[in-house]
């Protein structure tokens, strides 16, 4: 008798129940898959970060006494996709029953599902006992609703799970939402924390993968290797956060500078998509060091924002909606991505700074996906799904469930706004605000037309001009429309024109 059980690359949760007692009939299965490394263009440091960290997971469940069949990426007997593996383990261990936990991304869930549909043994899909929601959660508190607003999901999440919230179920100092403070700009000061993440050197691990004829793109900085690659790494990561870098996370979450990459950000999204970190341990640490008297409440609740709130939301847009909205294009935007989102090498000092550091660190924060890059995008008239490819590859901590909701809906409005109540665009101004980029860049950023005008700027009022019919009316555009109609005819022909010249040359800009 011999049970099969399957934990996927971003299933490393040493706490699942499934590790409680050795059984000696169980063997755990972990497989480096082709499959994996391909579905879309990764960044080395994905790859080498998770396949590094599930050696480091097999290791310890072997050490604690449990079974494990580890296939590496370079053995001879490793099938190109999953289910060829599975079906090839069943029969060598004659295993009479199989069980996985439940993926997070859909074309898994549904590929393991199809295959054990026709399997002669039982297979039984168990909860990853990660999230503080189920997958339909969401779904079932936005019944009805054509627009899913964030905000009444999230208060909701904090009165059931009892977070910074008063004895008689108010929200702790008053307010739901601090973000009106969170919107500092960052001058140097409070100088943010220092990169204190172990280094590894996983040289040998990243010549086996190329050498098993895995592509990649950005560093694999494989001598020097950044990412917690265990739970242990990622709670001192997590502590180091709550010291030294949440008390200032909300101040400058938005703020952005060249040569800080992190600033004050937590690093925990790929410890926390791995399974390595549970959610509810790192939103109990913040809201701890709140009533501790270490942090103040704004930052606290921005930070628990982001985890209890925006990750479970984006996590039940995901299962209600897929697999239609991988597909989705509302604004009907098709140009193909300009070359230089693979090199970073584009006058534009804001976009070469954040793809740069991408293709360096597999990692941007937030304001600068979305405000940097999707903004971009966005204005362009970039086409979304080449673009979701794109983030999907790129960042660490990318794995669809996530990426998706966020780059489709979040940053490109290709939903038609069922998440955002407006598209997240800016011109040239915000970027100079809250960023030092335009400093030091070719571009002027106070122009919005002539061939030294910062393309943000024309790239910006043409996409409202472009758009009118459907934005005209969205009373959080209003002061947009307002200041559109002040344009004389001239000026709006000289920024259509700017706008299409961009538009054609987008590999030169
Ligand atoms: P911090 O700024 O320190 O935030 C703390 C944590 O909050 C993060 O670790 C993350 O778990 C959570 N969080 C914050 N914002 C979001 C959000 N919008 N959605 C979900 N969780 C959030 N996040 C991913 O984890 N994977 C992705 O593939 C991903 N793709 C994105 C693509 C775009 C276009 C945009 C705009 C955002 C994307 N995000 C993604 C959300 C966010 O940018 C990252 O979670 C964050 O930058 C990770 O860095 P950090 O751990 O330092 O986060």
């Amino acid at each position: 008798m011999t049970e099969l059980r399957l934990i996927l690359g971003d299933q490393l949760n040493p706490r699942h129940s499934w590790f409680t007692e050795v059984r000696p009939d169980v063997v755990y299965l972990l497989l480096e898959l082709h499959q994996e490394t391909s579905y879309v263009l990764h960044h080395a440091q994905k790859i080498l970060g998770i396949f590094a960290a599930m050696r480091d997971f097999a290791a310890q469940l072997r050490q604690a006494g449990h079974r494990v069949r580890y296939v590496k990426i370079d053995e001879v007997s490793n099938r190109p996709d999953l289910c060829a593996n599975l079906d090839a383990l069943i029969t060598h261990y004659q295993a009479d029953r199989l069980l996985w936990q439940e993926p997070d991304e859909f074309r898994l869930d549904q590929a393991l599902r199809q295959w054990a549909s026709q399997l002669s043994i039982p297979a039984v899909a168990v909860d990853s006992e990660h999230f503080f929601t189920q997958r339909q959660d969401a779904a079932e508190f936005f019944k009805g609703k054509q627009q899913w607003r964030m905000e009444y999901f999230y208060r909701a999440m904090r009165k059931k799970h009892a977070v910074l919230i008063t004895a008689d179920n108010k929200p702790a100092g008053g307010q739901w939402n601090f973000d009106a403070d969170n919107r500092r700009v960052w001058k140097g000061q409070p100088l943010p924390a220092i990169d204190q993440r172990l280094r590894h050197d996983h040289s040998a691990l990243w010549r086996t993968i190329c050498d098993a004829g895995v592509t990649s793109f950005g560093e694999a900085c494989a001598d020097d290797f950044r990412w917690p690659l265990n739970r242990a790494e990622a709670l001192q990561q997590l502590d180091y956060f709550i010291e030294r870098q949440l008390p200032f996370f909300g101040d400058y979450q938005d703020a952005m500078h060249s040569g800080e990459p992190f600033l004050f950000h937590s690093l925990l999204s790929f410890g926390l998509n791995l399974k390595m970190l549970d959610p509810a341990e790192v939103v109990q640490a913040a809201a701890a060091a709140w009533h501790a008297g270490r942090v103040p409440l704004a930052a606290a609740e921005g930070f628990i924002r982001q985890i209890l709130g925006w990750r479970e939301y984006i996590r039940g847009i995901y299962w209600a909606s897929m697999p239609e909205y991988v597909s989705q294009n509302s604004l009907q935007h098709q140009l193909p991505l300009p070359l230089w989102f693979w090199s970073g090498q584009t006058r534009m000092r804001c976009l070469s700074a954040v793809i740069g550091q991408s293709l360096q660190t597999a990692y941007a924060h937030h304001i600068q996906r979305l405000m940097v890059t999707g903004n971009f995008a966005l204005l362009a008239g970039l086409d979304p799904q080449q673009l979701h490819e794109w983030y999907l590859g790129i960042y660490i901590d990318a794995f669809e469930w996530v990426e998706l909701p966020n780059t489709l809906g979040m940053s490109q409005f290709a939903d038609g706004g069922k998440l955002a109540s407006k598209p997240y665009v800016s011109s040239a101004a915000y970027l100079q605000r809250m960023s030092n980029y335009c400093s030091d860049c070719s571009y002027q950023p106070k122009q919005r037309t002539g061939e030294h005008a910062c393309p943000f700027n024309a790239l910006y009022w043409d996409f409202f001009a472009r758009h009118l019919e459907r934005f005209e009316h969205n009373p959080r555009l209003a002061f947009v429309y307002k200041q559109l109609k002040q344009f004389s005819q001239t000026e709006l022909d000289a920024i259509k024109e700017r706008a299409g010249y961009l538009k054609q040359n987008l590999n030169t800009l």
